[in-house]
């Protein structure tokens, strides 16, 4: 009998943090992957391990502009996006940009190619939250024009347009609303909290927490993360599913516990909070639990001493360039 072909799977953001991980897995699934990346926050160095396999292919694009791929296509899986508040600070219009004519483009391609197409949405599309913890009914408390409404209008249009392809085009979406997620390959000089709070923690220097540091986030290893994801592409549900790891955790605790693991001499040191800053954040992943039989079972702390390992042992010339960058963007 003769075997079925691989499944072919775009992969956007394929150069970036989630994007990467996510080629690894579908890789390892026997999966033929595309890449797509025009490498505006990403790097090849999270995927030149790919580039010598067989079943993986990379097109360096922007994804705002039209896009074509030869061949058939199963799934697409969109996550091309800054993703960081530093990062979409500096590239507000790209930002607006990707979320809008990028997800606009990859759900006309979904169509034309009867693919299935899975979003990357964000907890963020519920703002600075007014109930905790955050479930897919709350519709969210945003600022459309403070300085995260560039990313988090992107992502709510993002979910707009992806449900319209669904229930007038009958396209297969799925849309996944990701919560703070960490490990391997955030890029050092990101800005957000983890791999700020890692590199200054290696680097022994203080660690820079905003305002009283007593705003909460909910941190969900990547694995995990990854894995809720391709359970929900294989599940029929188009509706938006959270997946996220509801352990809450202070900044400062955060942050403390990180000098803990690194047994870093450095010490906190506060300034100002950001506009619009979520005072919380924890997802209800009840819906995830019921519909995809998942739950996260990496502990923070593993997930840390993890992440800690990969940078204590990556190459110290590549350290040191993104230490330089880090320093060069604060200055
Ligand atoms: P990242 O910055 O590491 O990766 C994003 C990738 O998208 C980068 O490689 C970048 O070069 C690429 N990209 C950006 N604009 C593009 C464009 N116009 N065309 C082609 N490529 C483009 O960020 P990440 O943390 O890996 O986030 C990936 C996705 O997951 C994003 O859509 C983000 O909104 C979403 N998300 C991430 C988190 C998280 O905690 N990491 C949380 C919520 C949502
Ligand atoms: N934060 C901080 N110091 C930093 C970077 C971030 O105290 O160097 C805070 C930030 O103000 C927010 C939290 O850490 O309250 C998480 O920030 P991050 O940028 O990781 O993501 P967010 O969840 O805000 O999108």
């Amino acid at each position: 009998m003769k075997k079925a072909p691989p499944k072919r799977i775009l992969i956007t953001g394929a150069a970036g943090f989630l994007g990467s991980h996510l080629s690894d897995r579908f890789i390892q699934e026997g999966y033929q992957v595309i890449g797509m990346d025009n490498l505006i926050t990403g790097s090849l160095r999270n995927i030149e391990h790919l580039f010598k396999l067989p079943n993986f292919e990379f097109y360096q694009h922007d994804v705002s502009k039209f896009v074509h791929i030869p061949g058939h296509l199963d799934y697409i899986l969109h996550f091309a996006s800054p993703a960081s508040p530093v990062d979409y600070l500096r590239i507000p219009i790209q930002t607006l940009k990707v979320g809008s004519l990028g997800t606009h483009n990859l759900l006309g391609l979904a169509k034309s190619k009867k693919a299935r197409i899975l979003v990357a949405s964000t907890s963020e599309v519920y703002g600075d939250p007014l109930v905790s913890p955050q479930a897919e009914t709350y519709w969210g408390n945003v600022n459309p024009v403070g300085p995260r409404g560039v990313y988090d209008e992107a992502k709510r249009f993002q979910e707009a347009m992806t449900m319209a392809y669904h229930n007038f085009h009958g396209v297969e979406t799925r849309i996944v609303r990701i919560f703070n997620t960490f490990g391997p390959r955030m890029r050092l000089n990101d800005g957000r909290a983890l791999p700020t709070f890692i590199a200054q923690a290696l680097r022994a220097e203080d660690l820079t927490v905003f305002g009283d540091g007593q705003q909460t986030r909910s941190f969900c290893y990547v694995d995990d993360l990854v894995e809720g994801i391709f359970r929900l592409l294989h599940s029929d549900y188009a509706e938006p599913v959270n997946i996220g790891n509801p352990d809450e955790i202070t900044i400062t605790d955060i942050a403390q516990e990180i000098i803990q693991l690194t047994e870093s001499p450095s010490k906190l040191v506060y300034s100002a909070l950001p506009v619009d800053d979520p005072k919380q954040r924890r997802p209800d992943i009840a819906l995830a639990q019921k519909l995809l039989g998942w739950d996260p079972k990496v502990h923070r702390t593993d997930g840390l001493r993890k992440t800690i390992d990969h940078y204590q042992t990556m190459d110290k010339t590549v350290l040191q360039e993104t230490t330089q960058i880090y320093f060069k963007r604060d200055a």
